[in-house]
């Protein structure tokens, strides 16, 4: 942590959110949660992975770990209430910030129109240490630069022509697992909904074997309660919260 004073309450006057993120599990490890008090507030939350995680299980080859984790993805956000996930399917382990990425992403924007969104931690650290993939690295700043490419019409003129107008109307841009948080969602209701949804990876979860982060309640509640001393010691999710 590079700082360890409160923790704002997260901005609720938004209706819908995009959450990119690299692969299948990103947003399970810690920000599911708050997709739960989201959707069950009445939120629209869509999901959009840059890969199909294929690259994710060392016993499983590509080609039958892609469809699989696309599966457990789709079912692990059916856990909080979402029904829309999409693939851009960029080749997981390779991500590369190139132009296109830059607009594949924007285009996404365009088309989900949100007021919010989410991304994993881009940064090249994790908080208390270890250092961050290259997939989630080069994901989130392409997704950062795409928040601001999807108001340019002129960018990339041929999202235009294929009737995807710019969109302007991102308000906020929250990052999960963020070394710099800012903001949390206090998630005491639907921690269980949280723990639902990574446990739906559970091919995922039974190829790690006995390293802790299969233990999805376990590491969930260990991100929660790091967090609760800075959130009136409620159970929460952390997110660095940039306003546009
Ligand atoms: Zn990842």
């Amino acid at each position: 942590m590079t700082d360890d004073g409160p923790l704002e309450p997260f901005p609720e006057d938004w209706s819908a959110a995009l959450v990119v993120v690299a692969h299948p599990d990103d947003m399970e490890y810690g920000g599911a949660g708050a997709v739960a008090r989201w959707t069950d507030a009445g939120k629209q939350v869509a999901y959009l992975l840059v890969t199909r995680g294929e690259a994710g299980i060392d016993a499983l080859p590509p080609a039958e770990c892609g469809p699989l984790r696309e599966t457990e993805q789709r079912n692990g956000a059916a856990k909080v209430g979402v029904s829309i996930v999409e693939f851009l399917d960029h080749r997981d382990g390779v991500i590369e910030h190139n132009l296109a990425l830059r607009r594949d992403l924007p285009a996404a924007i365009r088309r989900h129109q949100p007021e919010l969104v989410v991304l994993g931690n881009f940064a090249d650290s994790w908080p208390g240490g270890g250092w961050n993939s290259p997939d989630h690295r080069n994901a989130g700043r392409a997704a950062m630069d795409a928040v601001g490419d999807a108001g340019n019409r002129w960018i990339f003129p041929e999202l235009v022509e294929s009737g995807l107008e710019p969109w302007n109307g991102v308000k906020y841009v929250a990052i999960g697992g963020s070394p710099n948080a800012t903001h949390a969602v206090d998630i005491a209701g639907t921690f269980d909904a949280g723990v639902a949804s990574l446990e739906a990876h559970r091919a995922y979860l039974e190829g790690l074997g006995d390293h802790p982060m299969a233990d999805a309640r376990g590491i969930l509640e260990w991100i929660a309660d790091m967090n609760a001393p800075r959130f009136g010691g409620k159970r929460a999710t952390a997110f660095e919260l940039m306003r546009r």
